[in-house]
């Protein structure tokens, strides 16, 4: 069997973060399903937030208040105080790894603007900004040797807890197609997003929600599912992201009228409101008609920024315009539509990273969460952009030192390889040896497009009452798929057959959650309550697994400083 002190699972920003802080003290192992450049972190464009001031004056302060505003006040203030607090930092010790950041005039880190922030706080690379913060943390992984243990293309099959306690993982390696458990005293989860569940997604294919699934399975109960961000740009048809850099650095948004329509929805910040309002303001300019030629789209123009602008502060938005629809920005305005983008959900965790099982703050020894994976939660019902690479490498620090400082205490745990090998091995025998009439795809193209239509930007009682309905019935299809590829070496379609699993269930908690909410708060957006109501569901949803479903309770929100008002740019 194999051991490691800590295991992190996923090798984006979050899961290098901690592991740096591990190496060199205990032993670490990062174990990642795509090779680890290729992370989701790697396509974030924008930038990530810091209330550096370098543009004009900024606070930490107003980074937190922006924030808490940001979240429709379900964010914990708490956890939003230190995450601002923390951020500066954090930044310059990237600059100081050699994070490539572009530069004001006189060389300081510049920074642009972003929705929902009172000041230009995104410091960026162009538009490659995640690709520069994950290849400079990969460089610094490479430095340690093998201070870091590395399993590329290992797929995470079960977390093993036993009397309340974390003692490990089970993984399949994709090359070989054999099991191995890992006994380790720590688990860090830091498996990213879950937006593949959406028909037009920023995501990457990678993005299917496996560790919040696994650590559900588990017993762990999973945070403010319902709450899924749809980012306004995202390339019409494809669903591709255009960065919120680009209307960052003075872009228009244009109905088929020829309308700056954000006036009418948010005068003071206009294209620069927050995603949940600007994603809102879009769907209704195309459902009420006003879609460019009465389509599903609208435009995004750059024109008037220039082509010197945009080859250097936009370069790779301009590539992706004309690689996957043929438009350049500088001579076409963009058709755009809002794209699933973000998870603020997923499993609940401390300041620490420290996974919380309950409403009293109970933890579960020995399993730790952070990024997109967890909910910790800052990003409350709607996540502020620049905000999540920034989620992802503060909460990946701190997860790192509170997992390396427990795992200097206990001993391994003994466990029988083959009582925690047996259940994986027979859901793998069991998707083989599936009859097999039901087409995979099929059930995947009929989930994406359920998630698009029942539970999308706008939602209510009657859709998602069906929406739900439909995962049910999928799920149960889902368990006749059928699967032609039955090898044994880089079998991808068995890797796709358990991520559509994942996918159906996450599903299923998300109407849950969506259903039970009846209110409209940041990116939950009901049309049959179209109001917050801070009196009934001013709380944090946890939806456990139990012996007859999914059951959901609730906890408060952490309020220090602000108390509730009204949401208005
Ligand atoms: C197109 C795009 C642009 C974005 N732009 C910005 C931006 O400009 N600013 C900003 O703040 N945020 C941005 N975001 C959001 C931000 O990039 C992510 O929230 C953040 O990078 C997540 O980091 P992470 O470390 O939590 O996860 P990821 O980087 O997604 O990494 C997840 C890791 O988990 C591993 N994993 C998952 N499942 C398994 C499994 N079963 N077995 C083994 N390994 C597994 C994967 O292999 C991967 O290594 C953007 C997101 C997208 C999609």
């Amino acid at each position: 069997m194999l051991q490691h002190d800590v295991v992190i699972v996923g090798s984006g920003l979050a899961g290098m973060s901690a592991a740096l802080e591990i190496c060199g003290q205990l032993d670490v192992a990062i174990i990642s399903k795509v090779y680890p450049t290729r992370s989701h972190s790697g396509a974030a464009q924008g930038g990530i937030a810091a209330s550096l001031g370098n543009s004009e004056p900024d606070s930490q302060e107003e980074h937190m208040y922006d924030t808490v505003k940001g979240s429709d006040f379900l964010g914990d203030q708490d956890a939003i105080e230190m995450f601002t607090r923390d951020a500066p930092e954090i930044i310059y010790q990237l600059e100081h790894m050699g994070c490539v950041f572009s530069r004001t005039g006189e060389g300081k880190i510049a920074q642009r603007a972003f929705g929902g922030h009172s000041h230009p706080r995104a410091c960026y690379a162009a538009d490659r900004t995640g690709h520069a913060i994950l290849h400079v943390l990969y460089e610094q992984v490479m430095k340690q040797g093998k201070r870091i243990s590395i399993y590329p293309e290992w797929y995470l099959m079960s977390l093993i807890i036993r009397d309340n306690v974390c003692r490990g993982i089970v993984i399949y390696d994709i090359r070989s197609g054999n099991f191995e458990v890992i006994r380790a005293k720590g688990v860090i989860f830091a498996t990213g997003g879950y937006g593949r569940a959406y028909r037009i997604t920023s995501n990457a294919f990678a993005n299917t929600g496996d560790g919040i699934i696994a650590a559900f399975n588990a017993g762990v109960p999973l945070e403010d599912m319902e709450f899924v961000q749809f980012h306004p740009t995202g390339l019409f048809g494809q669903g591709i992201l255009v960065s919120e850099a680009a209307r960052g650095e003075g872009g228009y948004l244009i109905n088929g009228k020829g309308e700056r329509f954000m006036e009418k929805y948010a005068p003071a910040k206009m294209e620069l409101a927050p995603r949940d309002i600007v994603s809102r303001s879009e769907q209704r300019e195309i459902d009420e008609g006003r879609g460019i030629d009465g389509k599903d789209y609208i435009y995004l123009d750059l024109r008037h920024l220039g082509k010197e602008k945009i080859m250097e502060r936009l370069p790779q938005v301009r590539q992706l315009g004309i690689d996957f629809i043929g438009m350049d920005c500088i001579t076409d305005p963009l058709p755009i539509q809002p794209t699933a983008h973000y998870s603020m959900g997923g499993i609940p965790t401390d300041k620490d990273g420290h996974v919380i099982i309950d409403d009293k703050g109970t933890q579960l020894t020995g399993f730790f969460a952070a990024g997109e994976c967890a909910c910790v939660s800052v990003h409350g019902a709607n996540r502020l952009g620049t905000n999540s690479l920034l989620d992802a490498v503060v909460f990946g620090k701190r997860t790192g030192i509170a997992a390396l400082k427990f795992a200097k205490g206990p001993r391994l745990s003994d466990m029988k390889e083959d009582e925690v090998l047996a259940p994986v091995k027979e859901r793998i025998s069991a998707v083989f040896s599936s009859p097999g009439t039901e087409s995979i795809n099929d059930i995947r193209d009929e989930l994406k497009e359920n998630m698009m239509s029942n539970c999308g930007v706008f939602r209510e009682k009657e859709g998602l009452n069906k929406g739900l309905e439909k995962v049910k019935e999928l799920r149960e299809r889902y368990k006749n798929g059928k699967i032609t590829d039955k090898s044994k070496l880089f079998n991808n379609e068995l890797i796709e057959v358990l991520e559509l699993g994942h996918m159906l269930e996450f599903s299923e908690i998300i109407f849950k959650g969506a259903i039970a909410r009846e209110e409209s708060r940041g990116a939950h957006s009901r049309t049959d309550f179209p109001k917050r109501d801070d009196r009934n569901w001013l709380k944090h949803t946890l939806a456990y697994l139990t012996e007859d479903g999914i059951e959901l309770k609730y906890k408060p929100v952490t309020i220090t400083k602000y108390q509730p008002e009204e949401r208005k740019y």
